[in-house]
């Protein structure tokens, strides 16, 4: 069981939380989508909606995997021999693909994570991960960021850690106010990045300072 910020709901935390117990079978799934095609006023045994129920499930499969891992473990494979290196770890523009949990529409955007290690370091691409175990769930993207940057500091218990994360919201620019171009920028420091000026300063010109197209792709 994971223990990480007391102020965050419990449903969150929990990698494969009881809730899978709840979990609808695929003909209940497919149904289901079948009303919302209804919903949305079109025919769901017409040919071209025939297998939009069973490629929904399958998507939904992936885009929510992240209820099934656990970030935690991810993150438990560590390396001691940091040959003294103290200085930032940064990983720059992870995509995150996310969805909002009050509208069910993508979040997408880039987390940059970064670390100064104590002891311990972990390989980069596990960082990658945990974002994405996070992320393939319904988020608010403050929680996401909260959550990404509670169990590295967690499990490798460095000198601080800075999670920052800039992303869209679909509901924002495909529904509702309609506002398109608009990111939305949420950041969780702690230790050393929260408490020292110039390691924060440090670590925000080299998530500035990327290789012009290094955001594409
Ligand atoms: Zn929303």
């Amino acid at each position: 069981m994971n223990e990480l910020s007391p102020a965050l709901p419990a449903p969150a935390l929990s990698a494969t939380s009881n809730v899978s117990a709840a979990k609808p079978t695929q003909e209940e799934a497919e149904e289901a989508i079948r009303t919302l095609i209804r919903l949305a006023g079109d025919d769901p045994t017409r040919e071209g909606l025939r297998d939009t129920p069973s490629r929904v499930f399958r998507s939904y499969q992936e885009m929510f995997a992240g209820y099934a891992t656990d970030p935690v473990a991810l993150l438990e494979r560590t390396f001691e021999e940091v040959e003294g290196y103290d200085e930032i770890v940064l990983l720059r523009d992870i995509r995150i693909e996310s969805h909002c949990e009050h509208h069910m529409v993508p979040i997408i955007g880039r987390a940059h994570i970064a670390y100064v290690p104590r002891n311990r370091v972990v390989g980069i691409s596990k960082l990658a991960r945990v974002a994405d175990a996070y992320a393939r769930r319904l988020q608010i993207q403050e929680r996401l960021t909260v959550q990404i940057a509670e169990t590295i500091d967690q499990v490798l218990k460095p000198q601080g850690v800075a999670v920052v994360i800039e992303a869209g919201h679909q509901c924002m620019s495909t529904r509702g106010v309609h506002k398109s171009g608009v990111s939305m920028v949420t950041s969780r420091m702690t230790g050393c990045f929260r408490d020292n000026a110039t390691t924060r300063r440090e670590l925000l010109s080299l998530i500035a300072n990327r290789a012009p197209g290094a955001l594409e792709g």
